[in-house]
Order: structure tokens, then C-alpha cells, then sequence
């Protein structure tokens, strides 16, 4: 990456002027909006169906626009979202512990290592009340007290309880809800639902996104789908290191299509890294689990304070439970004393590593630490715990075998449970495709919301606001922003797919299909994507160097040519095919490593998930250059994926919070 190639023109981004209290708001009331008849006379095209797209294509539909939506999987309700678990932020206050829009706000941008777009989170935080109004008026069973009010909980980096929840599977009754009413509008007609469907490529006429080309993953038939917008809800790119813990069909392959056109792609080296996910266990897993962040409320985090112990422990000779109170080190609540277990994600992985660097792991790989529930089963009783986390307890117990609620010593008259063993893996993706206060990309038409933009999370994103920002932008930002953008178009006529662009687009994807099933050489899809999940995680993962990313981009660019020489897809085009299914997705994840690299490379700083081990304080904290760092990194395609790309920079603006180093310690 040459610095000539470095840009230094801001993007217009289309913040509004004027006090950050009144922004969205105003921005509503002054925007243009499409009359209520003209709305049928426009079609919107919604690529996805996690909480993004079900909560966008129900929402449209539900205003009066004709939605045709796609999903990969075969019901909406199996999209990636589901797998959520601990729950989702609003600013409620029903705790009357001081919580606050302003406080929901300043939480979130302290905790994305003040790189997030200021204006974009104050919005977050003043919508975040009205999703669960709406989502309690769906019927999704939130947890609620004794009196009838809803429950909450605490997430990492808030002092507040703010978190709504539905035991451990939040994410699943949101979607229910967004399901059900995406369900009324298919119903109404409103929404066209293609499931097993999957989007190739977007097409552009005059340059607005004015259609896609979708697979029929059925029948193996390329398909065209016109529409006034296009809008892209399919979410992050965690599956780019092929160990995570999103679901296997995450992908950003509908990403890589709108930056190949030349929509921005924002802060890639932004990779959440979650610390509490069950341990990597051998070399023949695909999958990682993760264990709640809700499970910090009541579980302590904590090593052995002797490293003989920590030994005997690698080596088998003793277990967790053998080591009594005193000889244990809890880390977080030690180094953290004000947040302690509940620090940010990228703080508490960090000083994981930093302990099993040490040595003082927990496992046979030293790569592990305890998540120990004996404290708050000693002093809430077994069942109030089960209540809380049982079907995380079960999950764990499937998994490892081990019961996270079994008495397993008595120490001195203390009782010590079974602890957890957990690890951080690869979680969440900040960073996405660019877009401006509207959800707009840098392609008109074409928008981008939920996880795969990048908008709200800066460097590092907060648990339970992934779910808050989906919805945020599926439910009430979208729906408004749109009708600006839409407003105009009212006198273009429906699209017919017969054009040359759609023609054009038709072709290209074919011939990638036919190159990839025409390379007939040795290796399977998974093989290369594991070998490209072990050069991210190894040189691109949790700390990186300049070193270490220049390694990276070198080892990557020879996987493409093993890619392109060595893959081996069985089978046909006609019909379903998975193995193709997923080669189509590697050969965008190559790319999306690349473009990681190149982002944490450029960016010669730490902050939030991202750990460049040169920039670092004496106590090993992330050490940030606002000087030279304070903008969103926007990467451009340069004609093909070969070529590095070019860095365009938005600055940040910051007029409400006062930018200053993270502390979680006072
Ligand atoms: C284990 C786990 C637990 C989590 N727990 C929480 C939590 O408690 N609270 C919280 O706030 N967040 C949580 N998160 C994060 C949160 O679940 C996600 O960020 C969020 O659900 C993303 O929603 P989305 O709609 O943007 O994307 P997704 O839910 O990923 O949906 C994207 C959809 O797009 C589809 N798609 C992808 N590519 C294409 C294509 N080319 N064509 C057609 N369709 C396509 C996918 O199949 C999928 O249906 C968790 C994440 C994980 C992995």
C-alpha cells in the first residue's frame, strides 16, 4: 500500500448542524418523505433477513412500498441472528440507577474507543427506547420482575442496567417478533419472500443500484430482481478467520459485490474478539461457541495466583475446583476495580491473552481461563442461577460435559462449583460498508444496515447494541432515510431486467461460477479457508505488527493463487450445490482478509479490537494517536482484487463528548 495512494478528502457525510440533542429529530422533521399513494409505485429490494432485514422488509412493507426480500436459509426465522443470546441495550432507566439517553450514548462511544460517528450514535440511543416498546407490542417475552415490569441486566462498559433480555436467547424471540410481522406483510402482499435465495451481485444503471443477481440455491439458476433500492442486511464478516462464533452461512460476500462496484468499505481492521467462548479444542473443528457476555453479571473471571498451579492444572494433576479462594487471581476485578468483570470486550480479551502469555492458562493448551459461578451460587442459591443462565449452563455441558452448577469441592466450609473454561475468539465485526447519516452507501440507492455496515460500534462495540443498532436501523432509521432518497424516484418507472447492465451482471456472475467449478484441482473449499482462518488469527488477530501484517498480506495473496489453481469443487452447477456455494464465499473472504490487513496495517495505533503491540501503554493498555488516527478509514476497489486498494478518510467530529483515554478503572 503506497502513501501516494492515501486520499485525504473527506466524505460528505451528511451529518446534520446543530445541537447533537435535537439531531434526529429535526433531521425527521425536515426530510422529505414519499406520499403515502405514491409508495406502492416503488420497489425496494432487502438482501438478508437476520434482525436488519426482517425488521427493514417488515417495516417497508408495512408503509406501503412493494419489498421483495432474500434470505440464504430457508426460513427467515433461521438467519444468523438467532443465535443472539444475552440481550439488547435501551435507556429505559427502569432501574433507576441513572441511566440516560446521554448515558446509553457516552457508554457507547467511550466504549468504541471514541471512534465512532458521534451524531450516528446519539441517534442509536434515542431510538433505542421505542424498539422495546415495539418489540414488546410484537409479544416477544422479555424477562420481567416480580411486579410485572421488564427485567434487566448488566452488559461490559456500562455501571447501569440496561440490558433487556429473554433468558439466553434474546436474539431468537426479536426475530420471532420481526418474523411475525414480516409474516403479515408477505401475507398483505406486501413482501415477496425468496428463501434459498442468495445474492451474487449487485447492478447498477447510471450509477444507482437498480437490482440484484440472485442464485436460486435450489435449483443452481441465476435469477435478475429490478427495484428502485437496493438494501443490504447480511450482516458481518467474522467467518473471514473460518474460526468464529456466527454461524456457519455468515459470509460478506453481498459486501465484497457493492465494494467491487465501488461502495466504501469502512474500518475492516475493526474485529470484535469476544473473551468468553469455549476453548479451541483440536484441529478438526469448524465452529466456535460462544458463552454469553450475560454471564458476566454473576460469573467471575480468575486464574490461578501461583504458576504451579497453573502447571498442574495444564497437565491434568488438579482441577479448578481444587484451588481455594485465596490462591485464585481475578484478574479483571483486580486490575479493573471499577468495572471489573463487566469491562469491555477487547479489555477483558486482552488481559486473557496477557495471563495465558504468561503462563498461566488454565487448559491442556494454557489457552483458557475460568468463568467461576461458585461466589453467586453461594450466595443466590443454585436455582436463582439456573434461572438466570440454565439453558447456558446446559449449552456448556452439552459441549464440554462438564455442569457448570455441580458442587465439586469444599474447601475450609467454602463450596466451589465447577468453573467454566473460557477463551476469546473471534466474534463481531465493526467495521462494514461506509455509509452516511442515512444508511446510504457511497453508491446512490443502495443502503447498508445491521451488522454489515459500520456505522454506530467505532473500534470496539458494547454488548446487547448489535441487536439495538439492527433494529435501530431496520425499524426506524431506514424506514425514514429511504423516503429521502425515494422522494425522487417516484417518477421512474418499475425496472425490467432486459437491459444490457442486467445482461452485463448476469455474465460476470456466470463466468466466476464456471472458473471456479473449471480450476479442478486438489484442494477442498474448507481446507483453504481454514489455512486462511489460521494466517488471520495468527498474523491479523488479537495483536498485531507491522511486521505481522506485511507477513499476512504476503501469505494471503499465495492462498488466492492456491484458490485459483488448487480447489476442488465436486459435483455440478445444476442444482444444489454447497461445496460451490461456499467457494463463491472464500473467494470474497480472501479478499475481505486482505482488505483487513491493509486497514490494521495503515492504522498505527491501538484502539478498541484493534492491537497494533507497538502502540501500547506501559501497563498494556491500547494506546490510541488521535493526532493522526481521529477519521474513518474508507477503503476503494481499484479495478480488481490484486491491487491494493485506496484510503479515503472521513474525520470525526466531535462536538458533545470529550475525547479522552478509556478508564475502567476509577
Ligand atoms: C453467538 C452470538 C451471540 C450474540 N449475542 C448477542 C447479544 O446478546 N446481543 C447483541 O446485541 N448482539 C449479539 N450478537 C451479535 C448479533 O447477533 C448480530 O450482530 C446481529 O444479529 C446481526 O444482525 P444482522 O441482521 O445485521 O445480520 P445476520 O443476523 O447475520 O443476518 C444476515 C442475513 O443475511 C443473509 N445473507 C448473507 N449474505 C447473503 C446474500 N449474499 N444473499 C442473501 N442473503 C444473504 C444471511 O443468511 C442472514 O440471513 C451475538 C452474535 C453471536 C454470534
Amino acid at each position: 500500500m503506497e502513501e501516494t495512494k492515501i486520499n485525504a478528502q473527506p466524505i460528505d457525510s451528511k451529518i446534520p448542524e446543530g445541537p447533537i440533542a435535537e439531531k434526529w429529530t429535526n433531521y425527521k422533521a425536515h426530510q422529505k418523505l414519499v406520499n403515502p399513494a405514491n409508495k406502492r409505485k416503488l420497489d425496494i429490494i432487502v438482501v438478508g433477513t437476520g434482525l436488519a432485514g426482517a425488521s427493514a422488509a417488515a417495516t417497508l412493507g408495512e408503509m406501503g412500498f412493494n419489498v421483495l426480500n432474500f434470505c440464504i436459509q430457508d426460513s427467515p426465522r433461521r438467519a444468523h441472528s438467532i443465535a443472539a443470546q444475552g440481550g439488547i441495550n435501551a435507556a429505559k432507566n427502569y432501574q433507576n440507577d441513572g441511566d440516560s439517553v446521554y448515558r446509553l450514548f457516552y457508554d457507547t462511544v467511550k466504549g468504541g474507543d471514541y471512534r465512532a460517528r458521534e451524531a450516528n450514535v446519539y441517534r442509536l440511543a434515542e431510538v433505542s427506547n421505542n424498539i422495546i416498546d415495539q418489540c414488546v407490542a410484537q409479544g416477544v417475552p422479555f424477562a420481567r420482575e416480580y411486579g410485572g415490569l421488564l427485567a434487566n441486566r448488566s452488559f461490559g462498559g456500562a455501571q447501569v442496567s440496561r440490558t433487556f433480555y429473554a433468558k439466553g436467547q434474546t436474539g431468537q424471540q426479536l426475530l420471532l417478533g420481526a418474523y411475525s410481522s414480516l409474516n403479515r406483510m408477505i401475507h398483505a402482499g406486501k413482501v415477496k419472500s425468496y428463501n434459498r435465495y442468495e445474492m451474487h451481485d449487485v447492478v447498477i444503471i447510471d450509477g444507482r443500484a437498480r437490482g440484484i443477481i440472485a442464485k436460486n440455491l435450489v435449483t443452481g439458476k441465476l435469477e435478475r430482481f429490478a427495484a428502485h433500492a437496493v438494501v443490504i442486511a447480511t450482516g458481518g464478516y467474522g467467518n473471514t478467520y473460518f474460526l468464529s462464533t456466527n454461524a456457519m452461512g455468515c459470509n460478506c460476500s453481498a459486501a465484497m459485490a457493492c465494494y467491487r462496484h465501488g461502495a466504501y468499505f469502512a474500518n475492516p481492521a475493526y474485529v470484535q474478539i469476544h473473551p468468553t467462548c469455549i476453548p479451541v479444542h483440536g484441529d478438526k473443528q469448524s465452529k466456535l461457541t460462544l458463552m454469553s457476555e450475560s454471564l458476566r453479571n454473576d460469573g467471575r473471571i480468575w486464574v490461578p495466583r501461583n504458576i504451579e498451579d497453573a502447571k498442574k492444572l495444564q497437565s491434568g494433576q488438579i482441577k479448578g475446583s481444587d484451588i481455594p479462594e485465596e490462591e485464585r487471581d481475578y484478574y479483571l476485578e483486580r486490575r479493573y476495580p471499577a468495572f471489573g468483570n463487566l469491562v469491555p470486550r477487547d479489555v477483558a480479551s486482552r488481559a486473557a491473552k496477557e495471563r495465558c502469555d504468561k503462563g498461566y492458562g488454565v487448559n491442556n493448551t494454557g489457552k483458557a481461563v475460568f468463568l467461576d459461578f461458585s461466589e453467586a451460587i453461594n450466595r443466590l442459591g443454585i436455582d436463582v442461577i439456573r434461572q438466570r443462565y440454565g439453558n447456558l449452563f446446559d449449552m456448556y455441558e452439552e459441549i464440554t460435559d462438564v455442569n457448570p452448577g455441580e458442587l465439586a469441592n469444599e474447601i475450609n466450609g467454602v463450596k466451589y462449583y465447577n468453573p467454566m473454561m473460557i477463551y476469546p475468539a473471534i466474534h463481531y465485526t465493526m467495521g462494514g460498508i461506509w455509509v452516511d447519516y442515512e444508511l446510504q452507501t457511497s453508491i446512490k440507492g443502495l443502503f447498508a444496515i445491521g451488522e454489515c455496515n459500520f456505522s454506530d460500534h467505532g473500534a470496539n462495540r458494547l454488548g446487547a447494541s448489535a441487536l439495538m443498532q439492527g433494529l435501530a436501523d431496520g425499524y426506524f432509521v431506514l424506514p425514514y432515510t429511504i423516503q429521502n432518497y425515494l422522494s425522487d424516484q417516484i417518477t421512474v418507472p418499475h425496472f425490467s431486467t432486459d437491459s444490457k447492465e442486467f445482461d452485463e451482471a448476469e455474465k460476470r456472475v456466470q463466468a466466476n461460477l464456471d472458473n471456479l467449478m473449471s480450476i479442478k484441482g486438489k484442494r477442498s473449499v474448507d481446507s483453504i479457508h481454514k489455512e486462511l482462518g489460521n494466517v488471520m488469527w495468527e498474523y491479523v488477530g488479537m495483536a498485531r505488527t507491522k511486521e505481522s501484517l506485511e507477513t499476512a498480506l504476503t501469505k494471503l495473496k499465495e492462498l488466492r493463487k492456491e484458490f485459483e489453481t488448487n480447489l476442488f469443487i465436486p459435483g455440478t452447477q445444476e442444482g444444489m450445490n454447497i461445496e460451490l456455494d461456499k467457494a463463491f464465499r472464500l473467494r470474497d473472504f480472501i479478499t475481505m482478509g486482505e482488505l483487513i490487513a491493509y486497514d490494521a496495517l495503515n492504522r498505527h495505533e491501538s484502539c478498541g479490537g484493534h492491537f497494533r503491540e507497538e502502540h501500547q501503554t506501559e501497563e498494556g493498555e491500547a494506546k490510541r494517536d488521535d493526532e493522526n488516527f481521529f477519521y474513518v478509514a474508507c477503503w476503494k476497489y481499484n479495478g480488481n482484487d490484486e491491487t491494493a486498494p485506496t484510503l479515503i478518510k472521513e474525520p470525526l467530529h466531535y462536538e458533545a463528548i470529550k475525547v479522552q483515554t478509556r478508564n475502567y478503572k476509577s
